[in-house]
């Protein structure tokens, strides 16, 4: 099994060595891992209120420690990922940055609506004065950006806006249906993010049917333990690879220098 998605301590708010997240991806039996720790925001000329992204100064000693690892940790491959901010309007900023880095996938997600970290539980409360079903909308035109900006190989916890537990009181039916066709057309994957079982919400990212419904769509999928320390390497993983299967998948996505490949999850 896989874990795409690996913090390191440069984003002030995961904790461990990366050595130490590797030994606990050996321990769980895993085969392959990748860092995608929070790219920098500050080179996108953006400053969230809370401190979430390792510095500028700080990418290049990320990529070069990730790909001294490949070389250096034995039994275990390893993948050089990236989590990127979507924030709208620096897409070729973006771009010329991504480039200049031998990234094996980059993972687009969303935390801001404007200046509003909506995934921080410091402004958690910010949801009691919104509209939900307002909010979802919203949240899912970000989404279908992501997707056609075609900067991103991987949409990280594609529907985190449930993270506090506010769900809309319109359906959702029609979000998933869209967002999956949009994700097929663009040749986008998710990734099922089993942290939101450690969240308020108490369930992986994406819901359940929406994982379904990327399926029959032909929506390629990864998996992601999100760890912010050692310790949350692979969790949940038993469980999140039977609802891989459940959900009709038999092939787990996997990227090297942004081509994507398959392998089996049997
Ligand atoms: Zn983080
Ligand atoms: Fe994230
Ligand atoms: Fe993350
Ligand atoms: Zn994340």
């Amino acid at each position: 099994m896989i874990d795409y998605h690996l913090h390191t301590s440069r984003c002030c708010h995961a904790t461990g060595t990366m050595e130490e997240y590797l030994g606990e991806a050996v321990k769980k039996g895993l085969k392959e891992v990748g860092f995608a720790d929070h790219f920098p925001l500050g080179l996108l000329d953006f400053t969230p209120r809370a401190k979430v992204t390792m510095e500028p100064a700080e990418l290049d000693e990320y990529v070069q420690d990730v790909e001294d690892l490949k070389k250096s940790f034995s039994g275990l491959q390893v993948k050089l990922g990236i989590e990127v901010d979507y924030i709208p309007g620096t897409e070729e900023k973006l771009e010329l940055l991504l480039k200049q880095y031998p990234f094996d996938y980059v993972t687009g997600s969303i935390h801001f609506m404007d200046d509003w970290d909506f995934t921080h539980p410091v402004y958690a409360d910010t949801y009691k004065n919104r509209n939900i079903d307002e909010l979802y909308r919203h949240y899912y035109k970000l989404v279908r950006e992501v997707c056609l900006s075609g900067l991103f190989d991987i949409i990280g916890h594609i529907d985190v806006i449930k993270k506090f537990g506010y769900r809309p009181e319109d359906g959702l039916q029609s979000l998933w249906d869209e967002t999956a066709d949009l994700l097929k057309t663009t040749n986008t994957a998710i990734e099922l993010n089993t942290a939101g079982r450690d969240a308020p919400v108490g369930d992986f990212y994406p819901d359940f049917p929406f994982l379904e419904r990327c399926f029959r769509s032909g929506v390629p999928v990864t998996l992601g333990s999100d760890a912010h320390s050692p310790g949350q390497v692979g969790r949940y993983f038993p469980e999140a690879l039977d609802l891989l299967k459940k959900a009709g998948y038999r092939e787990i996505a996997v990227f090297r220098q942004r081509k994507r490949d398959a392998i089996s999850l049997i």
